[in-house]
């Protein structure tokens, strides 16, 4: 039995499925960290092809950063942050690896993207709360991606209430990405610790930590989760950002839902979504809107990431 091979490469690790059954959903998932620089991507493949064990009749790759038309890449700064990505063909990396199979590239985000448009959804944005932040907006089943493909960069967009000691991963200070992302709450959780040092000290997150250069997501999710009145500030001040990018999607192009993604959404689960819908609600018209119910968190995300991807691929050939 052939079947296609859906691959998620992510700023930390990259994920695979291998079929089981015939059914998509049942995949082992596999999973091993991201190569660190586009040199060694084609080992990676090589990895990744060894372990599936037969020719798959496609390759669906999720990539982490925008993929224009034909497949062209600019930069991918959650995964490697340092290259210039316009010289780099991924389409005949994989190629090489690959030779007799069809091959699909989509932006990381569009693979939850294409999830949710096989269940029928038609208006929603996805926020991919990971690494980085990304985002994916739809309007009438259509991915709106601009042009020249630009759109879906919402972690790059600058926002006053970002402490300008944090950094993105792109490099630049004020975006999004440094503050609203997994690896942006764990930076402004140790920047705000140092400012607060007894109230850390006081905290059950100080209790688990330590000490600020010590404070992990893992540390940051416990703390949330058990109730922590520290921790549960820093996750509402960190996620005030992008509660006002969705406010400014919700009343530019009417999105109602907000798909929320990514490693760091799915360990806070229903922790996550009043802290945007507190920034939000506040940044809008609210006419009667139900911020609450517009953020929502999507259970075991690898899985639905790998199955989008599946279905993409089936679309497309
Ligand atoms: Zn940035």
């Amino acid at each position: 039995m052939t079947a296609s091979l859906p691959i998620n490469l992510g700023g930390t690790s990259v994920k695979w499925g291998i079929p089981v059954h015939r059914a998509p959903a049942d995949m082992d998932i596999r999973s091993m960290r991201s190569p660190r620089s586009s040199g060694e991507f084609q080992a990676m493949l090589r990895h990744i092809k060894q372990d599936f064990g037969t020719t798959p009749d496609a390759v669906a790759m999720g990539f982490p950063g925008p993929v224009g038309a034909d497949c062209a890449l600019t930069q991918a700064c959650t995964l490697w942050p340092d290259e210039d990505l316009r010289d780099f063909d991924v389409m005949q990396e994989i190629r090489t690896v690959f030779p007799r199979t069809d091959i699909h590239v989509i932006n990381d985000v569009s693979a939850y993207g294409s999830f949710l448009l096989e269940r029928g959804e038609t208006d929603f944005c996805v926020l991919n709360i990971g690494s980085g932040v990304g985002s994916k907006t739809y309007a009438n089943g259509i991915e709106i991606n601009g042009p020249t493909a630009r759109g879906g960069e919402i972690g790059h967009w600058r926002d006053p209430g970002v402490p300008a000691e944090l950094r993105c991963d792109c490099g630049e200070t004020g975006h999004i990405g440094a503050i609203s992302s997994g690896r942006g709450v764990q930076r402004f959780a140790a920047w705000r610790a140092r400012r607060d040092a007894e109230g850390f000290a006081h905290s059950a997150l100080g209790r688990i930590a330590g000490a600020p250069a010590d404070i992990t997501t893992h540390a940051l999710v416990t703390a949330i989760r058990g109730g922590d009145a520290f921790a549960r500030d820093i996750l509402y001040d960190a996620m005030a950002p992008l509660g006002r990018a969705a406010a400014l999607l919700h009343v530019a192009i009417g999105c109602e839902r907000f798909y929320l993604v990514g490693g760091f959404a799915e360990a806070l689960m229903s922790d996550l979504p009043p802290a945007l819908a507190a920034s939000a609600a506040v940044h809008c018209w609210q006419q009667h809107f139900d911020w609450t119910s517009a953020f929502r968190v999507i259970e075991d995300e690898v899985r639905t990431s790998l199955l989008g991807l599946q279905y993409h691929a089936r679309r497309a050939s």
